[in-house]
């Protein structure tokens, strides 16, 4: 690091508390100062430039440099930098976002309601849904299921459904009333001798003994990733949601998808819903929404939600919930411009054309000595690594990987020893081999050291 008292990485270890780090390494390390970024790649502040493997985080749909979404915050600023959406006012961007995102949904959608990121959506989510049970006369009903492994976002309500140890220990959560359901990683959790299908009907075994023991009346709902994120790109076992999605329909709770990953293109449709055909009755989008160029993200509720919350509104006068920026004027012109870029470019269609080649890609780094999996679908995915005695604490393979990777110019994420791919929607079929020929090469330069 470079320990000069004015330098931004100095000052950084001197004034910034980090997300997701260990603040004593941190200070001993230093940070990676990131300058500039254009399409896939982005530079540090010594020139070296890296493939953003990981679309910042999971989010830079458009690439970066977008200058069409520079100009429309610029044009939205000068007009109107700033105005809410509380005691009935509102603005033209609001407005054309909602409307936007209702038409987008593969599933009737009522309403959008606009919060500024994915911890937030799901926070509001939670709060809609117990608002709902109250005024349908039904206070029991207020349990939430989520999975292990799941993420959901950190604020606190969120942080509980988040499925992951890290997010809970030494923070005294879950909060109660969140349950967690099995994950449904089938290589590690499947019983020996069962198939895919068969450990698929076993997840969804699992959720309704759960259902059952605590009380079909007191479960209110049911969050999940089309495909997991941040608990390692867990894509669901064949027949998961074909076996799920009954259940909750036989128990009458709600089903929230957590499109904050998949929204968007990301596994080769516009959402996950489609990928899935899943029946959501709230979805939460975030990180393409805006390809983060902006903190923006919404949640879409159909009339099963919107109707019971307008009417207890009604009756006490209020819904007393609103964000300073929810809806803001500028994110949302971002947002407008940047689901126009995905349109106009077909991205989607982009997605599933390159698909293939990242797929093929991604499995054939799991041929290599030290992986055991590579899971994937669209344009995300991650190769588990193992080795015996580094395994012993997980992720630290994953980090030795990750500097591999980022001395070879490619900025991957590890998740315990699951390396995550998920670039820019944008990147080209030969960016997807120098991604992967980086990869590759990191893995080999670990290989051989250990
Ligand atoms: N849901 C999912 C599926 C996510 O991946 C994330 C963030 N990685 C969140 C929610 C939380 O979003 P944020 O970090 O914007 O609060």
């Amino acid at each position: 690091m470079n320990q000069l008292p004015n330098s931004i990485e100095a000052r950084d270890v001197a004034f910034q508390l980090h997300s997701y780090m260990d603040a004593r390494k941190h200070e001993e390390n230093g940070p990676l100062v990131i300058e500039k970024g254009d399409g896939i790649f982005v530079e540090d502040n010594n020139g070296k430039r890296y493939i953003e493997g990981m679309a910042g985080l999971w989010s830079v749909a458009v690439g970066f440099g977008e200058k069409r979404l520079v100009e429309a915050a610029a044009r939205q600023m000068e007009k109107l930098p700033y105005y809410h959406t509380f005691t009935g006012k509102t603005h033209g961007p609001s407005v054309e976002l909602a409307e936007k995102l209702v038409a987008m949904a593969p599933v009737p959608m009522s309403k959008a309601y606009f919060t500024n990121s994915g911890s937030e959506a799901n926070d509001t989510a939670i709060k809609l849904i117990w608002y709902r049970s109250n005024a349908l006369g039904k206070p029991e009903r207020k349990k939430i299921i989520s999975r292990v492994r799941g993420y959901h976002g950190v604020t606190i309500a969120s942080a509980s459904l988040t499925g992951l140890p890290n997010n809970h220990r030494s923070f005294d959560l879950p909060i109660e009333n969140i349950l967690h359901t099995s994950s449904p990683h089938y290589r590690s959790m499947k019983k020996d001798g069962e198939s895919e299908q068969d450990f698929a009907k076993r997840c969804a075994q699992d959720l309704e003994d759960m259902i059952l023991a605590e009380g079909p009346e007191t479960i209110a709902a049911f969050f999940a990733e089309p495909v997991m994120g941040a608990g390692g790109v867990v894509v669901p076992p064949e027949g998961y949601w074909e076996a799920v999605q009954p259940i909750l329909k036989k128990y009458d709770i709600l089903f929230v998808a957590d499109e904050v990953i998949c929204g968007f293109g990301r596994t080769g449709n516009m959402f996950g819903t489609e990928t899935f055909k899943l029946e959501p009755d709230i979805m939460t989008l975030s990180k393409a929404l805006s390809s983060s160029y902006l903190p923006m993200s919404a949640l879409l509720v159909n009339e099963k939600v919107y109707g019971p919350v307008a009417d207890e509104s009604h009756k006490i006068g209020v819904w007393g919930h609103g964000y300073t920026a929810s809806g803001h004027p500028v994110a949302a012109a971002v947002a407008l411009e940047n689901l126009k870029i995905i349109e106009e470019r077909d991205l989607v269609g982009h997605v599933r054309d390159i698909s293939p080649t990242f797929l093929k890609r991604l499995h054939a780094l799991s041929e290599h000595p030290l992986a055991v999996e590579s899971r994937g679908i669209g344009l995300i995915g991650a190769v588990e690594l193992h080795h015996d005695e580094m395994s012993k604490t997980p992720g630290v393979l994953g980090a030795r990987t990750n500097m591999a990777f980022h001395e070879g110019g490619l900025i991957s994420r590890n998740m315990g020893d699951s390396m995550a791919f998920c670039p820019p929607l944008i990147i080209s079929e030969k960016e997807v081999n120098d991604m992967f020929d980086i990869a590759e090469a990191g893995i080999e330069t670990i290989s051989k050291a250990l």
